[in-house]
């Protein structure tokens, strides 16, 4: 794999498509959360049956593509008995070819682990555990309605290098209503504190059909306002720069090397074949995505049918679109790049004036965001979408 000289930035992930699985269950759905998941485990075992079934159903169309990451997300992966981890990795061991150095994340819940589950997963061969502790504080978590409180998220990494995991990140989320710097700080020092390889800080949004969406249209709680998210977002860069984090999206921040590179198949616009409710895929510049209901995704595999719910193919200012967007949120657009894909640079004067107000460093064939810039890029992407492109 290839890191870019200035940047940093891995250029090319390794061949191969990305795996994703979608385990919708939790113990208890969060105050903000608008992933699909349910509290009912009643269809568990059905539930495994269908993704067993699912993803036979993949490979007799697509035999034995070379995949090199899997990521299972949700949902609750952590949740599952290390026994059912294995069913569903048997399955994909009989439906793709899976490289001995794929990336395997695991996302954890830090309420739901113990050194038992932790090591069995080790040993099944995941390598990069993701614990989504969102924050230090005890009422925090308690407002975000988490299963788990501070010393379990502490804990929990501590058992993680316990057992062998040498790719460990962190998820933390900032801007919740009322949060002052000075949280904010404490949070991402003790983030720091326990070492994370891997860290991903996202300001609170409030998603449309969460508790929280309806407690703030009635005016129960109040978001905290743009400029402060902003400013803390400043915050999150400033700290994670001089804790030598390289900033490499929009939300994300690793030690050389341990960027995720599941997440950057997305980002890329590479391929990736989703399992389970609600799961996406990209494959052959095709999108699709499965139907968002349990009980309709078991019906479906019960008859023998792929659970999907609608399919689009991209055309090019789909794929432009999401280019330019997707490789700003990265920090960096290559004009070599974007000028050999769709024969398009952005406009010189445009660059300029981005380069003079401090959002942007023109380097030869390289614009590197700046962290205003990065405070700023979907509104970049979408000027230079709307009116900033001329042909190459
Ligand atoms: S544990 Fe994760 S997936 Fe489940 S409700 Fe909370 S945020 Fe959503």
């Amino acid at each position: 794999m290839a890191a870019d000289r200035i940047t940093g930035k891995v250029d090319h992930p390794p061949p191969g498509v990305g795996i994703y699985l979608h385990i919708p269950f939790c113990v208890k759905k969060c105050f903000y959360c608008d992933f699909y998941s349910v509290e009912n485990h009643s269809q568990r075992e059905d539930f495994l049956d269908a993704i067993v079934k699912e993803i036979d159903l993949f490979s007799g169309l697509h035999p034995r593509l070379d995949a090199n990451t899997i990521f299972f997300g949700g949902g609750t992966p952590s949740l599952l008995k290390p026994s059912e981890l294995e069913r569903i990795l048997a399955a994909l061991r009989g439906a793709f070819n899976i490289s001995e150095s794929a990336e395997f994340t695991m996302e954890c819940n830090p309420g739901t682990i113990d050194t038992r589950y932790l090591s069995d997963y080790h040993s099944l061969g995941v390598n990069r555990i993701s614990f989504g502790v969102q924050s230090f504080f005890e009422d925090d978590l308690r407002f975000l309605e988490r299963i788990h409180g501070p010393s379990e998220a502490i804990r929990a990494v501590d058992l993680a290098r316990g057992v062998g995991f040498d790719n460990l990140s962190l998820d933390l989320i900032y801007a919740l209503p009322g949060q002052t710097h000075e949280r904010l700080l404490t949070n991402l020092q003790t983030a720091l504190s326990l070492n994370p390889d891997h860290l991903s800080a996202y300001g609170l949004i409030v998603e449309p059909g969460t508790p929280l969406f309806n407690s703030v249209s009635r005016g129960t709680i109040t978001p905290a306002p743009d400029t402060v998210e902003a400013d803390m977002y400043g915050t999150v860069m400033d700290l994670m720069e001089a804790h030598s984090y390289s900033h490499y999206e929009i939300s994300n921040y690793c030690k050389p090397g341990f960027e995720c590179k599941h997440n950057l198949k997305y980002w890329n616009a590479e391929d990736y074949i989703g399992f389970g409710p609600s799961a996406h895929s990209y494959f052959d510049k095709e999108r699709w995505w499965n139907v968002s209901s349990l009980a309709g995704y078991v019906a479906e595999l019960k008859s023998g049918k792929i659970p999907v719910s609608a399919r689009e193919s991209l055309g090019r200012t789909q794929l432009l679109d999401e280019f330019v967007l997707l490789h700003l949120r990265q920090g960096v657009l290559k004009k070599d790049v974007i000028a050999q894909k769709f024969g398009i640079i952005p406009d010189p004067e445009f660059v300029a004036d981005l380069v003079k107000s401090g959002y942007c460093i023109e380097d030869g064939n390289i614009l590197t965001l700046t962290k205003a810039g990065f405070k700023v890029s979907d509104e970049i992407a979408e000027t230079m979408l709307a009116r900033h492109l001329q042909p190459f």
